[in-house]
């Protein structure tokens, strides 16, 4: 199979469809791979990487689109990817079908097979092609959130580890799942003092084997969210509720109430945020105040470490595009019900029921 992938041409995107490292694995599968001039800039790789791990370049979008049968993206393509997709194209990438109707009649009327990251599923019930990026927010809530405890950015002034004779800071994060978990982590890593919520006793559970008496978890009630909330220097916000608006647990007379200076890191904000405070900021201009107390509110955080979020996102994604250029897609669908529930779009209908019930299409 010839495998396209395209320079990412939404506004400040920076990550890439495949790395190098995962061309050379594909190559070695007897494929082929067509990658655009300056595709990798992004992520620090050049076309010279990738000739070197056995791909072509082409000189434009327009001829990847051509030669390819499968396509291998980050973002959702953009109207005028879209007006170059054919019946015959297998289009791997995140979609996000749901809130975007334009989008999803133009893959419609393609007629293209379009299978969408964050609907494929794993054993455990868990969105592994989301995970990474997950991953990648959790972390960097935290370092997030250090900066803007410092005095210059806002925050009360407060190094995230102490010192030797002074108090760490202290961190609450809400909710305990993949953000949550890499949040602790980190901040764990530093020194801080660190709680973390969450209402699944499960997920408790499992911090605490992992973490020790290092972490203090606490079963999350509106009277714990508000005890730890008042007291903690840092708040991190990572909870999650499936196919819902997040939860608004910290209100604004929260808000008033914590200490000046304090910071509050909303990573749900993705989905509509879990501080009542919150709204969306963008890398350019990360946070905002309210009450004295920090905002970070940046929807798509791994976006400023494209280059790790390139990497991950590919060792999650390369086992699946190799099934599909392996097995041809319909076998790699038919045989993996997980790489199948990524299927959204098929043949000129929508294949995904929850996009087919948001936007009014026969499923
Ligand atoms: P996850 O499902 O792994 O974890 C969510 C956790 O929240 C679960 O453990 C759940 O039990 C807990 N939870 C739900 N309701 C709660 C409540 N009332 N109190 C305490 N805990 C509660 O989800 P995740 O992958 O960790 O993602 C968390 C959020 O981060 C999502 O909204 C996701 O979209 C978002 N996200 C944002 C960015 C970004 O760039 N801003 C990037 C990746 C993910």
């Amino acid at each position: 199979m010839r495998i396209g992938v395209p320079k990412e041409i939404k506004n400040h995107e920076y990550r890439v469809g495949l790395t190098p490292d995962a061309v050379r694995e594909i190559v070695a599968h007897g494929h082929e791979v067509v990658v655009e001039t300056g595709a990798g800039i992004g992520i620090g790789a050049s076309d010279l990487d990738y000739e070197a791990a056995g791909a072509r370049i082409l000189p434009d979008e327009a001829e990847v689109f051509a030669a390819a049968g499968m396509i291998v993206k980050v973002k959702e393509p953009q109207a005028s990817e879209r007006a170059m997709l054919r019946p015959d194209h297998v289009l791997f990438t995140y979609l996000h079908l749901a809130p975007d109707a334009p989008q999803t009649e133009d893959l419609v009327k393609s007629g293209a097979t379009c299978i969408a990251y964050e609907t494929v599923t794993d054993k455990r019930g868990g969105l592994p092609l989301l995970a990474p990026m997950s991953q990648v927010a959790g972390r960097l809530s935290i370092q997030a959130g250090a900066t803007a405890l410092e005095r210059v950015h806002g925050g009360l002034g407060a190094l995230i580890g102490g010192v030797p004779g002074v108090a760490p800071a202290r961190v609450v994060v809400i909710g305990g799942g993949v953000v949550g978990a890499q949040a602790i982590t980190m901040a764990l890593g530093l020194g801080a003092d660190v709680t973390v919520l969450d209402r699944s006793l499960d997920v408790l559970g499992e911090l605490s084997a992992r973490f020790g008496s290092a972490l203090r978890t606490v079963y999350s009630t509106r009277a714990a969210v508000e005890q730890y909330v008042l007291d903690a220097d840092l708040v991190i916000g990572a909870v999650l509720v499936a196919g819902a608006a997040a939860p608004k647990l910290v209100t604004a007379e929260h808000v008033r109430r914590m200490k000046p200076g304090s910071v509050l890191v909303d990573v749900a904000i993705d989905q509509g945020g879990c501080f009542e405070t919150s709204h969306a900021t963008t890398h350019a201009e990360p946070t905002y105040m309210v009450d004295d107390v920090v905002h970070y509110c940046v929807a798509n955080m791994p976006g400023a470490v494209p280059r790790t979020s390139t990497y991950a996102l590919t060792n999650a994604t390369l086992p699946f595009v190799l099934a599909l250029a392996d097995q041809g897609y319909k076998q790699a669908l038919l045989d993996n019900p997980h790489l199948l529930a990524g299927l959204n779009v098929h043949g000129g209908k929508v294949t995904c029921q929850a996009v087919a019930d948001a936007l009014g299409y026969d499923y």
